[in-house]
């Protein structure tokens, strides 16, 4: 290899402990010689050739062969980071980190140094930084910055088969600008094989395919269907682990929740096993998971223990966990599903395609031969699977994108080069949101609020409460409310034993009956009053780490407020002017209660209840504002506000549909 002298020379230079200096050089030496190993290290010179000779490639290869931890590397030790940056996209938070920390201990760097990632509301990049892992997001946010990408001279879209939102947006950007920019290199790789579909986009590209090592998965299904797939996912671990031969395990669940369950189950079952069973690790990996405990899936697994990795989607082929021999697939995910004619967008639990189960089960045979248990019947992988999961931009809502791409300057969307273009009900309905939001004019122009709100990496929604927050003087509480409500819902905690406590505790937020946007905002404030006290925080039954999050989020947001002069004030005593800011963003949320104590939404009448978590659930106020609905036994709202001036609110929600439908 030819290492950078760059690298060479910065490589250690924070450390004067000698023993240190050289426990990092046997770990980057034994790094160097697994980077040998990866199947994609046969092609290196091949595939920096091809890179050279032209100038987009879409390149395939099986997950784990080293596309995504490897070619930066490549490219940067051809020389390529000398002339601009190498991004590479990632569509999870997770992966983007991991990945970052992965290759900056293969290059023996600091992460943040020459390697780095950049995901929303935290950039952890530095001048020095040549290698930049990125979520697709992120990156569609510099083009607003930087149209031409002058800073970059390689984008790699990785991971292009998941097909999000944001990467089918950036392959219509990065197609546009390599037309101008001849210097420019785009990478396109993918873990599946229907790569054909991507090289015809972007012109005939050349396809690089690197065969995997891939060893023969025995595949498993159930004989009747599961009535409960959680059930049959713990008792398929522990038969595993009970019965079949060394092998960490994989299972596929579809989120926080059912992998908290699944771990607690699990902890609880193995501890009757007795000391003849060897000992299980549970090791759960999911995005909101803290960055210090995601790396533990890595580790190796003790010498007679075994591994068993709780993920989501994410270790389908975002990431690769070394050592897998069993997967578990109950055969659904969590995916986004949006309502064009009613403009609602939920997240439900869904089927997953054929192409998925087939990723799924591959990660059993990375290493030698495998076993992938289906919790699901052969008749219904044969018959009930669709082959591949509709792309992400023909079931969402696109009022963010519509507003990114018009900041671009993008104005004709109907024209725009779509790989697969969106329902033409979707691109209208989000016109119609921006333009009652009064992000574009009558003409679909970008407005000034528009301009403004573009700013801001926040749904529009939110942009719009934060820019409204400027004509009501409360710029301050509106940032703490808008980033409290981007953790989700892991502000407060309630453990088991002490769900009384918690409870009141978390009483004590909602005094005078505020609603629950106000209370977090109290949550906010009394916080900031302790100083950011993390006694406080186990006191009040608060999640320390969530409201660190909040803290990060508002710096930002702050930051981002000058960028848009909206002066930073405060105006806390008035809970009218914060309900008002937060109306001005939310009135396509407004509900009004019915006499059997359900609510029915204005725009798009629907029947809704107030979830029972809110500070409001046993007031039931006439009219409710809502951040979010959820689907569980019933279609919920959840962070619910009232509002007292009933004829302030209608007069709001009906200037805002004359906007919508009478011009
Ligand atoms: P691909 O992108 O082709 O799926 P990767 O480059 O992600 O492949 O993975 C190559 C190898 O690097 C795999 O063996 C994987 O286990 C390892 N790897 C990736 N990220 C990490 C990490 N954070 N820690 C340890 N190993 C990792
Ligand atoms: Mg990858």
């Amino acid at each position: 290899f030819v290492k950078s002298s760059v690298i060479e020379g910065t490589q250690f230079e924070d450390d004067s402990d000698q023993e240190t200096i050289d426990a990092k050089d046997i770990l980057k030496r034994e790094l160097q010689d697994e980077r040998k190993t990866l199947p994609i290290y046969k092609f290196r010179d091949e595939l920096l050739k091809a890179v050279d000779e032209y100038q987009v490639i879409v390149i395939v290869g099986e997950t784990g062969s080293g596309k995504t931890t490897q070619i930066p590397q490549y490219l940067h030790e051809a020389g390529y980071t000398a002339r601009g940056k190498v991004a590479c996209t990632q569509p999870r938070r997770v992966a983007a980190m991991s990945v970052a920390a992965r290759v900056s201990q293969e290059m023996g760097v600091k992460l943040g140094h020459e390697v780095g990632y950049s995901i929303r509301f935290e950039d952890c990049t530095s001048e020095k930084t040549m290698i930049k892992y990125m979520t697709d997001g992120m990156l569609l946010r510099e083009f607003l910055g930087e149209p031409d990408l002058a800073g970059y001279s390689v984008v790699m879209v990785d991971e292009a088969h998941e097909r999000t939102l944001s990467t089918d947006i950036l392959f219509g950007l990065v197609k546009d600008i390599a037309r101008f920019r001849p210097d420019l290199k785009l990478l396109i790789s993918s873990a599946t094989l229907d790569a054909e579909k991507f090289s015809d986009y972007f012109d005939s590209a050349p396809i690089f395919k690197i065969p995997g090592r891939r060893y023969p998965v025995e595949v498993h299904y159930t004989k009747a269907p599961e009535a409960d797939y959680i059930d049959a996912a713990i008792v398929t671990i522990l038969q595993i682990h009970v019965t079949q031969p060394p092998g960490d395990i994989l299972v596929f669940l579809t989120g926080q929740e059912e992998i908290e369950t699944v771990d607690e189950i699990l902890k609880h079952k193995t501890r009757g096993l007795g000391t003849k069973i060897p000992e299980l690790n549970i090791c759960p990996i999911y995005a909101n998971l803290p960055t210090e405990l995601q790396a533990k899936i890595f580790e190796t697994t003790p010498e007679g223990s075994r591994k068993v990795v709780l993920a989501t989607n994410i270790a389908e082929t975002s990431l690769t966990i070394d050592g897998i021999k069993y997967v578990i697939d109950p055969g659904f995910c969590k995916i986004k599903s949006y309502n064009p004619r009613t403009g609602m967008e939920s997240l439900l639990i869904n089927p997953i395609s054929k192409a998925s189960a087939n990723q799924r089960a591959g990660r059993s045979g990375r290493t030698g031969p495998g076993k992938c248990f289906r919790l699901y019947t052969s008749y219904n992988y044969m018959h009930d699977l669709e082959d591949n999961t509709v792309p992400e931009i023909q079931r969402t809502n696109l009022a963010n994108v519509v507003l990114t791409l018009k900041s671009l300057g993008i104005h004709d969307l109907v024209n725009f080069d779509f790989m697969d273009p969106p329902p033409s009900e979707a691109l209208l309905k989000a016109l119609e949101q921006l333009f009652a939001l009064s992000a574009l004019n009558s003409r679909g122009e970008l407005t000034k609020t528009g301009r403004r709100m573009a700013e801001f990496p926040l749904d529009p929604m939110l942009s719009k409460m934060i820019v409204a927050s400027e004509k009501y003087k409360c710029s301050d509480e509106v940032m703490s409310i808008a980033s409290m409500l981007s953790i989700g819902n892991s502000i407060f905690y309630r453990p088991k034993d002490k769900q009384v406590h918690a409870d009141n505790a978390r009483l004590n937020f909602h005094t005078g009956n505020v609603g629950d946007h106000i209370a977090l905002l109290n949550v906010y404030n009394s916080w900031r009053e302790t100083d950011f006290s993390t006694q406080w925080c186990y006191e009040n039954y608060i999640q320390v780490r969530s409201m660190k999050r909040a803290r990060d989020i508002r710096d930002q947001l702050e930051g981002l407020m000058e960028r848009v002069e909206i002066e930073v004030c405060s105006n806390a005593s008035d809970l009218d002017a914060i309900k008002k800011a937060i109306t001005s963003g939310f009135f396509h949320h407004s509900a009004r209660l019915q006499k059997n104590g359900s609510y029915r939404t204005v725009k798009n009448p629907q029947t809704v209840f107030i979830h029972p978590s809110s500070g409001l659930a046993q007031l039931l106020p006439r009219w409710v504002i809502y951040h979010e609905l959820v689907l569980t036994t019933k279609e919920y709202m959840r962070q619910v506000c009232s509002l007292s001036r009933i004829k302030q609110a209608v007069k709001e929600i009906i200037d805002c549909r004359l906007k919508c439908y009478g011009q």
